[in-house]
Parts: C-alpha cells; sequence; structure tokens
C-alpha cells in the first residue's frame, strides 16, 4: 500500500497489526510528510526492524510518475503526472518572488463541462484518492527540493489553490482529507490561510468546506444571471445563483465575514462583460463579503470563446471598484505551456 494520503488513524492501525506502539505514528508521519521521505531506509528514528516490516509487507511511499514536466518563460512550471493504474493529470506551480502556489487537481476530468474550459472537454475518467491530491504537492517539493518543510518564510511552496483539473466539491471527501495532510503543522505543515479551494458551485457542499476546513473559498462566478450561467456552466442548471449565493451564505456564517469569498470572473467577450453585467454582479452579491477577481480567458483551439478587450476589462473592474469591492485583473500565468486557468489537460487527451 502507499502510504501518501494516510491520516494518524489509518497509519496507526498498519504499526498495530504489526505489533508495533502507536506512538510510532508520530515518528512515520515526521518522515512521510516532515522529511518527504522517499524510502523506509532513510527513517533513521524508527528501529532496523520495523523499517523492514514496512517494505517487507509492500508498503511504498510511491510519488506519481512525471511523464512531462514544462517550464514557462514567467517561470511557471506544469507537471504531467501519471498515477499506477495509468492515468494521467496535471499539476501547475506558479511562482512569485518569494512564494508561490501549487494548483493541485482533484479530479481526472471532470464531469461539469464548463463551456470555457479546456479540462471540462476532456472526457472524464475518475475521482482522485486523498493520497494522489497530496502527492501532487509533495512531487512539487520534491521538484524543487524543499524539503523537510521549511519552517522559515521564505517557502517557494507556500501556497496551494484547489483549482487545477476538476470539481473539488464533487470528490468532497478525499480533497478535505487530502487538505488536512497538508495543513498538518507536524507534517507539510501548510498554513489554512494559504489553502484556497475553489468551487463552480456545488451549493450543498459549501458550508462544509467552512466546517471542516477553515481554508479560503473561491466561488467559479462568472455570469451574474442564471440565463448566461446556464448556457456556460451546465452546473448552474443543478444550482442556480439563488441556491448558490444562500450556501455561500452559510459559508460566511460560519467562516466569519473577514473570510472573504473570492468571486473568480473570466471576462467572456461579448458573453458576461457588459457595464449592466457589471451592476447586476453586484446586486447578486450583497451582504456578502466578496472580492472579485478578473480573468481574462485564455483561449484554446475549439473553444468559441474570446478574451474582453482589454478596455472593456479595465472599466468593469472601475464599476467594482467604485463600489468599493476589491477587482483586480488577473495576470495570466504560464499561457504558452497551457498552464493558465481553464487551459489543464492531461496529454493522453490531446
Ligand atoms: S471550470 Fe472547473 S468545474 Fe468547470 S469544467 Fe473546468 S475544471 Fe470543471
Amino acid at each position: 500500500m502507499n502510504l501518501i494520503g494516510l491520516n494518524r488513524d489509518a497509519l496507526t492501525s498498519i504499526l498495530t497489526g504489526m505489533d508495533e506502539k502507536p506512538f510510532r505514528v508520530k515518528q512515520l508521519w515526521h518522515w512521510i510528510y516532515f522529511q518527504g521521505a522517499t524510502d523506509f531506509g532513510a527513517m533513521t528514528t524508527l528501529s532496523k526492524t520495523l523499517r523492514a516490516k514496512l517494505s517487507d509487507a509492500g508498503h511504498t511511499l510511491k510519488r506519481p510518475v512525471v511523464v512531462r514536466e514544462q517550464n514557462a518563460a514567467d517561470r511557471t512550471r506544469k507537471w504531467l503526472l501519471r498515477f499506477d493504474d495509468g492515468t494521467e493529470i496535471e499539476t501547475v506551480y506558479i511562482p512569485e518572488d518569494d512564494r508561490g502556489a501549487v494548483c493541485v487537481s482533484t479530479q481526472a476530468g471532470c464531469p461539469n463541462a464548463c463551456a470555457f474550459c479546456r479540462t471540462g472537454s476532456m472526457k472524464f475518467r475518475r475521482n482522485l484518492t486523498a493520497g494522489e491530491i497530496v502527492a501532487q504537492f509533495m512531487a512539487a517539493r520534491d521538484s524543487y527540493g524543499e524539503w523537510p518543510s521549511p519552517s522559515l518564510e521564505p517557502r517557494y511552496l507556500s501556497n496551494v489553490v484547489v483549482m487545477g483539473m476538476g470539481e473539488p466539491l464533487l470528490n468532497y471527501e478525499a480533497t478535505r482529507d487530502a487538505l488536512k495532510i497538508i495543513t498538518d503543522p507536524e507534517g507539510i505543515a501548510l498554513s489554512k490561510r494559504r489553502v484556497t479551494l475553489s468551487t463552480s458551485g456545488v451549493a450543498p457542499v459549501i458550508p462544509r468546506v467552512a466546517e471542516d476546513l477553515d481554508v479560503k473559498l473561491a466561488v467559479s462566478l462568472h455570469a451574474p444571471t442564471d440565463e448566461v450561467r446556464d448556457k456556460i456552466m451546465p452546473i448552474n442548471r443543478k444550482y442556480p445563483l439563488k441556491e448558490l449565493m444562500a450556501a455561500c451564505r452559510k459559508f460566511q456564517d460560519i467562516a466569519g465575514t473577514r473570510n472573504y469569498i473570492t468571486m473568480e470572473y473570466v471576462m467572456l467577450d461579448g458573453v458576461n462583460d457588459s457595464e449592466a453585467d457589471a451592476r447586476e454582479l453586484m446586486r447578486l452579491v450583497k451582504g456578502l463579503a466578496v472580492k472579485f477577481n478578473l480573468i481574462p480567458f485564455n483561449e484554446w483551439t475549439g473553444c468559441p470563446f474570446k478574451c474582453s478587450p482589454t478596455g472593456r476589462i479595465v472599466k468593469f473592474s472601475k464599476i467594482l471598484e467604485n463600489a468599493h469591492y476589491a477587482a483586480p485583473v488577473r495576470v495570466s500565468r504560464g499561457q504558452e505551456i497551457m498552464a493558465a486557468c481553464g487551459q489543464l489537460k492531461a496529454a493522453a487527451d490531446n
């Protein structure tokens, strides 16, 4: 069994099954998630007998295979990763000067099929396990050699954004378990404030994110009305805006209004980018503590949409900012290696 992705309880039952004392789990956890060990032989604080027992039982600490690594001129790095059953997904690292975010996938493909998203155009394969989600972050750390978990800033891999392939709230349990491991202070130890989970709007699950995880929430909103949203995001027909906004309110009732929700908004030429759309958007989010993130659409072959002209994006942003909302225009990263927002798709589907 691959031990990556197992929580303390699961590791404890493996150890007790080997007649080992449960307290050993602390040491094992430290080696797996704090030191990033890739084989049991390196775990020098464990007895030789226990190390042998773990490998003799066939346990591993295997990372996914890096099928391809691409680097963009802006230092964005993208990996095509393959799991044991041949399933392939993409993971992206987006660096800033003294920090950076790893964008992890939660599904291979995505059943949501948003009209502007390249992932949505590929066949949905399956949900990823908690281990496969955690392993993406660990593989990224391997790539930069950022082990053991740095206790001081700067950390290059300082943030996680759950914005890669898939809808995390359609694979909630695995996503939750993975984020609990990633934020455990004795392991990978990422601050919860540096984790953002992004959903396309699986309304009934949104409040659970506040209850279980205490991480930041982003909502891929992308339209101010059901009429437009129904057309570009099929999930809206199941959970229309009224339901989605009610779920966001519940999230904030639990998480507090200091926990701003980021409303992601992709700028699509002639679809959702008029002045009237901006005003409708503000009506929609009234009463919620939100900020906007305006994303110039990253075009891809086969997609019918075009990016809004820059002038219109700036005007849209100004309308929101004049009403005291933060509404920065996101700088696109890693476009030439198809690593930008909405561009991920596994090679097997190219
Ligand atoms: S935008 Fe997100 S939810 Fe929509 S198809 Fe793409 S990955 Fe799925």
